[in-house]
Protein backbone atom coordinates (compact mmCIF):
# COMPACT_ATOMS: atom_id res chain seq x y z
CA UNK A 1 0.00 0.00 0.00
CA UNK A 2 1.73 3.38 -0.99
CA UNK A 3 1.91 5.79 1.71
CA UNK A 4 -0.41 8.45 0.98
CA UNK A 5 -2.85 5.66 1.37
CA UNK A 6 -1.92 4.64 4.08
CA UNK A 7 -1.74 8.12 5.82
CA UNK A 8 -5.79 8.43 4.47
CA UNK A 9 -6.41 5.22 6.33
CA UNK A 10 -5.10 5.86 9.52
CA UNK A 11 -6.71 9.52 9.46
CA UNK A 12 -9.90 7.59 8.45
CA UNK A 13 -9.79 5.63 11.87
CA UNK A 14 -9.17 8.76 13.67
CA UNK A 15 -11.56 10.41 12.39
CA UNK A 16 -13.60 8.16 15.15
CA UNK A 17 -11.68 9.63 18.66
CA UNK A 18 -12.46 13.14 19.13
CA UNK A 19 -10.09 13.26 21.80
CA UNK A 20 -7.16 12.75 19.37
CA UNK A 21 -8.45 15.46 17.22
CA UNK A 22 -6.62 18.91 16.92
CA UNK A 23 -8.52 21.13 14.64
CA UNK A 24 -6.03 24.57 14.10
CA UNK A 25 -5.32 27.50 12.05
CA UNK A 26 -1.66 28.77 11.37
CA UNK A 27 -2.26 32.42 11.27
CA UNK A 28 0.12 35.46 10.80
CA UNK A 29 1.05 38.81 8.87
CA UNK A 30 2.02 38.84 6.19
CA UNK A 31 5.66 37.17 5.12
CA UNK A 32 5.87 36.52 8.47
CA UNK A 33 6.67 32.51 7.28
CA UNK A 34 3.10 30.79 7.72
CA UNK A 35 3.54 28.99 4.28
CA UNK A 36 6.79 27.78 4.85
CA UNK A 37 6.19 26.36 8.44
CA UNK A 38 3.21 24.66 7.03
CA UNK A 39 5.12 22.98 4.68
CA UNK A 40 7.69 21.68 7.30
CA UNK A 41 4.30 20.19 9.10
CA UNK A 42 3.37 18.43 5.84
CA UNK A 43 6.87 17.11 5.34
CA UNK A 44 6.87 16.35 9.29
CA UNK A 45 3.99 14.40 9.09
CA UNK A 46 5.23 13.00 5.77
CA UNK A 47 2.78 14.69 3.36
CA UNK A 48 5.59 15.87 1.42
CA UNK A 49 9.33 15.09 0.72
CA UNK A 50 11.27 16.63 3.37
CA UNK A 51 14.21 17.74 0.52
CA UNK A 52 11.40 20.40 -1.12
CA UNK A 53 9.45 21.33 2.47
CA UNK A 54 10.39 25.51 2.23
CA UNK A 55 10.77 25.33 -1.37
CA UNK A 56 7.76 23.45 -2.63
CA UNK A 57 5.51 25.93 -1.05
CA UNK A 58 2.54 23.63 -0.94
CA UNK A 59 -0.24 25.86 -0.15
CA UNK A 60 1.00 28.82 -1.71
CA UNK A 61 0.58 30.76 -4.74
CA UNK A 62 -2.54 31.53 -6.44
CA UNK A 63 -1.42 29.75 -9.81
CA UNK A 64 -0.04 26.50 -8.62
CA UNK A 65 -3.16 26.45 -6.39
CA UNK A 66 -5.34 27.26 -9.57
CA UNK A 67 -3.69 24.70 -11.16
CA UNK A 68 -4.16 21.92 -8.58
CA UNK A 69 -7.45 22.95 -8.50
CA UNK A 70 -7.87 24.69 -5.00
CA UNK A 71 -8.98 27.39 -4.01
CA UNK A 72 -7.11 30.73 -3.04
CA UNK A 73 -8.16 30.98 0.02
CA UNK A 74 -7.96 28.91 3.42
CA UNK A 75 -6.96 25.59 2.39
CA UNK A 76 -7.49 22.77 4.61
CA UNK A 77 -5.06 19.43 5.41
CA UNK A 78 -5.02 16.64 7.72
CA UNK A 79 -2.08 15.23 8.99
CA UNK A 80 -0.93 12.51 11.51
CA UNK A 81 1.29 12.93 14.52
CA UNK A 82 2.35 10.78 17.16
CA UNK A 83 2.42 12.34 20.60
CA UNK A 84 2.84 10.85 23.92
CA UNK A 85 2.52 7.40 22.30
CA UNK A 86 -0.48 8.05 20.60
CA UNK A 87 -1.65 9.45 17.20
CA UNK A 88 -3.41 12.43 16.60
CA UNK A 89 -5.07 13.95 13.70
CA UNK A 90 -4.09 17.07 13.23
CA UNK A 91 -6.88 18.68 10.55
CA UNK A 92 -5.34 22.78 9.63
CA UNK A 93 -6.75 25.26 7.74
CA UNK A 94 -4.71 27.85 6.10
CA UNK A 95 -5.31 31.21 6.47
CA UNK A 96 -4.46 33.71 3.93
CA UNK A 97 -1.94 36.02 5.26
CA UNK A 98 -2.99 39.34 3.04
CA UNK A 99 -4.93 41.88 4.74
CA UNK A 100 -7.74 42.05 1.84
CA UNK A 101 -8.28 38.15 2.89
CA UNK A 102 -9.84 39.50 6.97
CA UNK A 103 -13.08 37.75 5.92
CA UNK A 104 -11.72 34.09 5.28
CA UNK A 105 -9.19 34.35 7.67
CA UNK A 106 -12.31 34.99 10.19
CA UNK A 107 -14.18 32.18 8.77
CA UNK A 108 -11.35 29.35 9.09
CA UNK A 109 -11.24 30.53 12.88
CA UNK A 110 -14.99 29.43 13.15
CA UNK A 111 -13.85 25.99 11.81
CA UNK A 112 -11.00 25.34 14.72
CA UNK A 113 -10.28 25.44 18.32
CA UNK A 114 -6.44 26.67 18.57
CA UNK A 115 -4.45 28.75 16.46
CA UNK A 116 -0.80 28.71 16.00
CA UNK A 117 0.47 32.45 15.78
CA UNK A 118 3.70 33.05 14.15
CA UNK A 119 5.81 36.06 14.32
CA UNK A 120 8.78 37.22 13.00
CA UNK A 121 11.50 37.58 15.21
CA UNK A 122 13.01 40.40 13.88
CA UNK A 123 9.93 42.30 12.98
CA UNK A 124 7.60 41.60 16.05
CA UNK A 125 4.14 41.70 16.53
CA UNK A 126 2.67 43.73 13.63
CA UNK A 127 -1.26 45.11 12.82
CA UNK A 128 -1.99 42.03 11.46
CA UNK A 129 -0.76 39.71 14.15
CA UNK A 130 -3.15 42.23 16.47
CA UNK A 131 -5.96 41.22 13.71
CA UNK A 132 -5.43 37.16 13.27
CA UNK A 133 -5.26 37.58 17.61
CA UNK A 134 -8.33 38.96 18.06
CA UNK A 135 -10.63 37.03 15.17
CA UNK A 136 -8.97 33.93 17.13
CA UNK A 137 -10.28 35.17 20.61
CA UNK A 138 -13.65 36.61 19.12
CA UNK A 139 -14.59 33.01 17.96
CA UNK A 140 -13.27 31.65 21.49
CA UNK A 141 -10.10 29.73 19.89
CA UNK A 142 -6.72 29.65 22.23
CA UNK A 143 -3.37 30.70 20.88
CA UNK A 144 -0.37 29.58 21.23
CA UNK A 145 2.87 31.75 19.74
CA UNK A 146 5.68 30.24 17.35
CA UNK A 147 8.11 32.85 16.93
CA UNK A 148 9.69 32.57 13.60
CA UNK A 149 13.25 33.67 11.38
CA UNK A 150 15.42 33.15 14.69
CA UNK A 151 18.46 32.15 12.66
CA UNK A 152 18.73 35.68 11.71
CA UNK A 153 18.80 36.94 14.65
CA UNK A 154 21.87 34.99 14.97
CA UNK A 155 23.51 35.02 11.28
CA UNK A 156 22.56 38.37 10.28
CA UNK A 157 22.10 40.91 13.53
CA UNK A 158 24.82 38.80 15.48
CA UNK A 159 23.05 38.61 18.25
CA UNK A 160 24.43 36.48 21.28
CA UNK A 161 21.90 35.25 23.91
CA UNK A 162 21.33 37.71 26.42
CA UNK A 163 20.33 40.13 23.74
CA UNK A 164 18.22 37.52 21.70
CA UNK A 165 16.34 36.32 24.94
CA UNK A 166 15.54 39.74 25.37
CA UNK A 167 14.41 40.53 21.95
CA UNK A 168 11.89 37.07 22.07
CA UNK A 169 11.10 37.77 25.68
CA UNK A 170 9.72 41.44 23.84
CA UNK A 171 7.79 39.58 21.45
CA UNK A 172 5.97 37.74 23.92
CA UNK A 173 5.62 40.27 26.45
CA UNK A 174 3.59 42.12 23.27
CA UNK A 175 1.75 39.33 22.26
CA UNK A 176 0.67 38.53 25.63
CA UNK A 177 -0.89 42.44 26.05
CA UNK A 178 -2.54 41.53 23.14
CA UNK A 179 -4.28 38.44 24.50
CA UNK A 180 -4.71 40.18 27.81
CA UNK A 181 -6.56 42.97 26.46
CA UNK A 182 -8.90 41.02 24.60
CA UNK A 183 -9.52 38.53 27.07
CA UNK A 184 -10.33 40.63 29.40
CA UNK A 185 -14.06 40.89 28.95
CA UNK A 186 -15.18 37.23 28.15
CA UNK A 187 -15.93 35.40 30.92
CA UNK A 188 -16.44 31.99 29.08
CA UNK A 189 -12.42 31.67 29.27
CA UNK A 190 -11.96 30.97 32.51
CA UNK A 191 -8.16 30.14 31.80
CA UNK A 192 -5.13 32.57 31.43
CA UNK A 193 -5.19 32.45 27.78
CA UNK A 194 -1.59 34.39 27.60
CA UNK A 195 1.46 32.28 26.28
CA UNK A 196 4.59 31.60 28.22
CA UNK A 197 8.18 29.47 27.34
CA UNK A 198 7.78 27.62 30.75
CA UNK A 199 4.45 26.74 30.05
CA UNK A 200 5.55 25.21 26.66
CA UNK A 201 2.99 27.53 24.22
CA UNK A 202 5.61 29.45 23.18
CA UNK A 203 8.39 27.86 20.79
CA UNK A 204 11.01 29.74 18.66
CA UNK A 205 12.80 28.55 15.35
CA UNK A 206 13.45 29.09 11.77
CA UNK A 207 11.00 27.80 9.26
CA UNK A 208 13.34 28.05 6.56
CA UNK A 209 16.16 25.87 8.03
CA UNK A 210 13.66 23.46 9.62
CA UNK A 211 14.34 23.70 13.57
CA UNK A 212 12.60 24.68 16.55
CA UNK A 213 12.95 24.67 20.16
CA UNK A 214 10.26 24.49 22.90
CA UNK A 215 11.08 24.57 26.82
CA UNK A 216 9.80 20.90 26.84
CA UNK A 217 12.28 20.24 23.57
CA UNK A 218 15.36 21.93 25.51
CA UNK A 219 14.23 19.28 27.94
CA UNK A 220 13.98 16.77 26.02
CA UNK A 221 17.00 17.27 23.66
CA UNK A 222 19.17 18.31 25.92
CA UNK A 223 20.37 21.56 23.55
CA UNK A 224 20.07 25.14 25.22
CA UNK A 225 20.25 28.61 23.16
CA UNK A 226 23.97 28.68 23.27
CA UNK A 227 24.40 25.06 21.57
CA UNK A 228 21.79 26.66 19.08
CA UNK A 229 23.77 29.88 18.72
CA UNK A 230 26.86 27.93 18.39
CA UNK A 231 25.27 25.46 15.32
CA UNK A 232 23.63 28.04 13.53
CA UNK A 233 26.82 30.59 13.19
CA UNK A 234 28.95 26.96 12.37
CA UNK A 235 26.28 26.21 9.31
CA UNK A 236 25.11 23.60 10.39
CA UNK A 237 21.40 24.04 9.72
CA UNK A 238 21.23 20.14 8.07
CA UNK A 239 22.19 19.36 11.89
CA UNK A 240 19.79 21.58 13.67
CA UNK A 241 17.08 20.38 11.82
CA UNK A 242 17.82 16.83 12.87
CA UNK A 243 18.51 17.26 16.24
CA UNK A 244 15.53 19.55 16.80
CA UNK A 245 13.26 19.42 14.16
CA UNK A 246 10.39 22.25 13.77
CA UNK A 247 7.75 19.96 13.01
CA UNK A 248 8.15 17.48 16.25
CA UNK A 249 8.45 20.84 18.30
CA UNK A 250 5.40 22.84 16.75
CA UNK A 251 2.85 19.43 16.77
CA UNK A 252 4.12 18.14 20.42
CA UNK A 253 2.97 21.59 21.47
CA UNK A 254 -0.42 21.55 18.83
CA UNK A 255 -1.29 18.45 20.53
CA UNK A 256 -0.17 19.07 24.22
CA UNK A 257 -1.42 22.73 24.25
CA UNK A 258 -4.90 22.73 21.73
CA UNK A 259 -8.13 21.56 22.85
CA UNK A 260 -9.70 18.63 21.52
CA UNK A 261 -13.51 19.10 20.07
CA UNK A 262 -14.35 17.46 23.01
CA UNK A 263 -13.18 19.94 25.34
CA UNK A 264 -13.42 22.98 23.28
CA UNK A 265 -17.32 22.63 21.90
CA UNK A 266 -19.57 22.77 25.28
CA UNK A 267 -17.20 26.29 25.58
CA UNK A 268 -17.51 27.37 21.81
CA UNK A 269 -20.87 26.61 20.94
CA UNK A 270 -22.38 29.29 23.34
CA UNK A 271 -20.44 31.94 21.71
CA UNK A 272 -20.86 31.16 17.88
CA UNK A 273 -24.82 29.66 18.24
CA UNK A 274 -27.66 31.33 20.23
CA UNK A 275 -30.06 28.59 19.61
CA UNK A 276 -31.73 26.95 22.35
CA UNK A 277 -29.73 25.72 25.01
CA UNK A 278 -31.54 22.91 26.16
CA UNK A 279 -32.59 21.11 23.00
CA UNK A 280 -31.46 17.96 21.83
CA UNK A 281 -29.17 19.46 19.32
CA UNK A 282 -27.33 21.87 21.52
CA UNK A 283 -26.67 18.67 23.46
CA UNK A 284 -25.65 17.06 20.18
CA UNK A 285 -23.18 19.82 19.37
CA UNK A 286 -21.93 20.26 22.69
CA UNK A 287 -20.89 16.45 23.52
CA UNK A 288 -19.48 16.04 19.44
CA UNK A 289 -22.09 13.40 19.32
CA UNK A 290 -21.62 11.22 16.32
CA UNK A 291 -24.67 9.71 16.25
CA UNK A 292 -26.45 12.86 16.83
CA UNK A 293 -28.28 15.45 14.12
CA UNK A 294 -25.86 16.91 11.72
CA UNK A 295 -24.47 20.02 12.39
CA UNK A 296 -22.01 21.70 9.19
CA UNK A 297 -20.48 25.08 9.35
CA UNK A 298 -19.42 25.64 5.60
CA UNK A 299 -16.56 27.96 5.71
CA UNK A 300 -15.19 27.99 2.55
CA UNK A 301 -16.57 26.98 -0.82
CA UNK A 302 -13.64 25.71 -3.44
CA UNK A 303 -13.80 25.13 -6.68
CA UNK A 304 -12.32 21.51 -7.62
CA UNK A 305 -12.43 21.43 -11.76
CA UNK A 306 -13.60 17.44 -11.61
CA UNK A 307 -16.21 17.61 -8.42
CA UNK A 308 -17.31 20.85 -8.87
CA UNK A 309 -18.28 22.36 -6.12
CA UNK A 310 -16.92 21.59 -2.49
CA UNK A 311 -17.79 22.90 0.71
CA UNK A 312 -15.37 22.54 3.81
CA UNK A 313 -16.65 23.24 7.24
CA UNK A 314 -16.57 22.02 10.46
CA UNK A 315 -18.77 19.14 11.89
CA UNK A 316 -20.22 20.08 15.19
CA UNK A 317 -22.25 17.18 15.73
CA UNK A 318 -23.70 13.67 13.94
CA UNK A 319 -21.65 12.33 10.79
CA UNK A 320 -21.90 13.29 7.19
CA UNK A 321 -22.29 10.74 4.98
CA UNK A 322 -23.09 10.44 1.14
CA UNK A 323 -27.21 10.80 0.30
CA UNK A 324 -28.08 12.60 3.04
CA UNK A 325 -30.86 15.46 2.90
CA UNK A 326 -29.09 17.98 4.41
CA UNK A 327 -31.01 21.88 5.14
CA UNK A 328 -28.94 24.61 4.26
CA UNK A 329 -29.55 28.06 6.35
CA UNK A 330 -31.68 30.67 4.50
CA UNK A 331 -32.58 28.51 1.60
CA UNK A 332 -35.63 26.04 0.96
CA UNK A 333 -36.07 22.67 0.61
CA UNK A 334 -32.81 20.40 0.98
CA UNK A 335 -29.59 19.45 -0.68
CA UNK A 336 -28.05 15.88 -1.34
CA UNK A 337 -25.08 14.90 0.07
CA UNK A 338 -23.15 13.76 -2.94
CA UNK A 339 -19.56 12.64 -1.55
CA UNK A 340 -17.75 13.65 1.44
CA UNK A 341 -14.05 13.70 1.79
CA UNK A 342 -11.06 15.27 3.82
CA UNK A 343 -8.28 17.27 2.62
CA UNK A 344 -4.68 15.88 2.51
CA UNK A 345 -1.99 18.06 1.23
CA UNK A 346 -4.60 20.32 -0.23
CA UNK A 347 -6.32 17.89 -2.27
CA UNK A 348 -9.59 15.96 -1.42
CA UNK A 349 -10.01 12.37 -0.34
CA UNK A 350 -13.43 10.86 -0.36
CA UNK A 351 -14.14 8.85 2.31
CA UNK A 352 -17.18 6.76 3.73
CA UNK A 353 -17.96 9.14 6.56
CA UNK A 354 -17.24 12.34 8.53
CA UNK A 355 -18.21 12.48 12.10
CA UNK A 356 -18.84 15.24 14.52
CA UNK A 357 -15.00 16.89 15.42
CA UNK A 358 -14.04 16.90 12.16
CA UNK A 359 -13.20 19.25 8.75
CA UNK A 360 -15.17 17.77 6.07
CA UNK A 361 -15.17 18.64 2.25
CA UNK A 362 -18.61 17.99 0.77
CA UNK A 363 -20.19 18.10 -2.73
CA UNK A 364 -24.08 18.21 -3.47
CA UNK A 365 -24.25 21.05 -0.72
CA UNK A 366 -25.36 23.73 -4.38
CA UNK A 367 -27.00 26.28 -1.76
CA UNK A 368 -24.40 26.38 0.35
CA UNK A 369 -21.75 29.50 0.95
CA UNK A 370 -18.98 30.14 3.10
CA UNK A 371 -21.20 30.89 6.71
CA UNK A 372 -24.04 28.50 5.86
CA UNK A 373 -25.23 26.19 8.80
CA UNK A 374 -26.11 22.62 7.03
CA UNK A 375 -28.46 20.74 8.74
CA UNK A 376 -29.83 17.43 9.48
CA UNK A 377 -33.11 18.69 10.96
CA UNK A 378 -34.14 22.86 10.61
CA UNK A 379 -32.72 24.90 13.06
CA UNK A 380 -31.13 28.14 14.29
CA UNK A 381 -28.10 29.18 12.15
CA UNK A 382 -24.78 29.72 13.53
CA UNK A 383 -24.37 33.26 14.24
CA UNK A 384 -23.01 35.36 11.47
CA UNK A 385 -19.38 35.68 11.18
CA UNK A 386 -18.03 39.45 12.08
CA UNK A 387 -15.55 40.48 9.76
CA UNK A 388 -12.57 41.82 11.40
CA UNK A 389 -10.33 44.15 9.01
CA UNK A 390 -8.08 47.06 9.23
CA UNK A 391 -6.22 49.54 7.16
CA UNK A 392 -4.35 48.50 4.52
CA UNK A 393 -0.14 48.61 5.80
CA UNK A 394 2.52 49.46 3.58
CA UNK A 395 5.55 47.89 4.42
CA UNK A 396 8.64 50.10 4.17
P1 LIG B 1 3.80 33.99 4.72
O1 LIG B 1 3.45 35.19 3.91
O2 LIG B 1 3.56 34.23 6.19
O3 LIG B 1 3.17 32.71 4.24
O4 LIG B 1 5.40 33.84 4.61
P2 LIG B 1 6.29 32.82 3.75
O5 LIG B 1 6.31 31.47 4.36
O6 LIG B 1 5.90 32.92 2.33
O7 LIG B 1 7.72 33.48 4.01
C1 LIG B 1 8.03 34.80 3.60
C2 LIG B 1 9.53 34.93 3.31
O8 LIG B 1 10.26 34.70 4.52
C3 LIG B 1 10.03 33.88 2.31
O9 LIG B 1 11.02 34.51 1.52
C4 LIG B 1 10.64 32.81 3.20
O10 LIG B 1 11.68 32.09 2.57
C5 LIG B 1 11.18 33.63 4.35
N1 LIG B 1 11.22 32.86 5.60
C6 LIG B 1 10.24 32.10 6.12
N2 LIG B 1 10.65 31.54 7.27
C7 LIG B 1 11.92 31.96 7.48
C8 LIG B 1 12.88 31.71 8.51
O11 LIG B 1 12.67 31.00 9.47
N3 LIG B 1 14.11 32.33 8.36
C9 LIG B 1 14.40 33.14 7.31
N4 LIG B 1 15.62 33.70 7.29
N5 LIG B 1 13.51 33.39 6.34
C10 LIG B 1 12.28 32.81 6.41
Amino acid sequence: MGRRKKIVQECERLMDKPENIRNIAIAAHVDHGKTTLTDNLLAGAGMISEDTAGEQLAMDTEEDEQERGITIDAANVSMTHEYEDKNHLINLIDTPGHVDFGGDVTRAMRAVDGALVVVDAVEGAMPQTETVLRQALREGVKPTLFINKVDRLISELQEGPEEMQERLLSVIHDVNELIRGMTEEMDDIEDDWTVSVEGGTVGFGSALYKWGVSMPSMQRTGMDFGDIIDLERADKRQELHERTPLSDVVLDMVCEHFPNPVDAQPRRVPRIWRGDADSDIAESMQLVDEDGDVVLMVTDIGVDPHAGEIAAGRVFSGTLEKGQELYVSGTVGTNRVQSVGIYMGGEREEVEHVPAGNIAAVTGLKDAIAGSTVSSVEMTPFESIEHISEPVITKS
